[in-house]
């Protein structure tokens, strides 16, 4: 096996184990790869090690590597990739996410809601939305209070090309199991409250709850996350500057 197949097994291994801990379905847990920084070959790796889903930061460079997959020989077998994206999107690129994405974790305007409904392409199928909740309080980082989240919630449920799917997170690193699950617990709780009343204020019921990384996601797990997204531990560390 390669390095790719191998780390995605593990990272598999620690997926079960944790579902295990916390009395959860070792399915209840989807596993996102995050490529970002890595080329086509190594997400061609993960595919051939059966890895469909994959998250993405950098609009421009997550294009070229999706338009890769779709147009290059080499890849015609590769037609059921799922492109999520997990970066920060910009008002100018949000026509690009809109044509070439399949889910968006990170809304936290109702501006960039908007133009990624007018913009999504009628033959394709509705964008799949999570808002991004800021759960560690950081004034300058993304993500909407969690006091805020009710409202852009039922603002985006109005959009009829975004299907909206839950609640994202990424706050900071924490020293420890314990400190990592109070934060993530908080996210919970927003995923939590909206679905309690969700026909009350008119959203869907939510069953994504995108939270946990390489170094925390039994701690995210613990505390309820559907969706981790995993990048170092299966593709390797990243040298480009701006990655966390
Ligand atoms: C880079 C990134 C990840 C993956 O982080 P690792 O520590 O490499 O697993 C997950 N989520 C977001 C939003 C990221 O930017």
């Amino acid at each position: 096996m390669n390095t790719i197949a191998t780390h995605l097994t593990e990272i598999q291994q620690r997926i079960e184990s944790a579902c295990r801990s916390a009395l959860r379905a070792s399915n209840s847990v989807t596993l996102l790869a995050v490529s970002k920084t890595f080329g086509v070959e190594a997400i061609a790796e993960a595919y051939a090690a059966g890895q469909r889903t994959f998250g993405e930061n950098y609009i421009q460079e997550a294009v070229e590597k999706i338009q890769t997959f779709r147009t290059q020989s080499t890849f015609s077998g590769f037609t059921d990739l799922e492109w999520h994206c997990i970066g920060p999107i910009q008002s100018n690129k949000t026509r690009l996410v809109a044509e070439h994405f399949d889910w968006v974790h990170t809304i936290d305007r109702l501006k960039i809601a908007q133009r990624l409904s007018e913009q999504r392409p009628a033959d394709l199928p509705p964008l799949q939305v999570c808002i991004q909740v800021n759960v560690d309080g950081g004034i300058t980082k993304s993500g909407v209070a969690p006091e805020d989240a009710l409202a852009l919630a039922q603002a985006v449920a109005q959009l009829h090309n975004l299907r909206l799917r839950g609640v994202m997170c990424i706050p900071e690193p924490a020293p420890d199991f314990v400190a990592a699950c109070a934060v993530f617990t908080r996210a919970r709780a927003v995923f939590d409250a909206l679905n309690a009343h969700h026909s009350d204020w008119k959203i869907p019921n939510l069953d994504t709850l995108s939270m946990g990384m390489s170094a925390d996601l039994e701690a995210a797990i613990a505390s309820g996350s559907t969706m981790v997204r995993v990048g170092s531990a299966i593709f390797g560390q990243r040298n480009t500057a701006g990655s966390r």
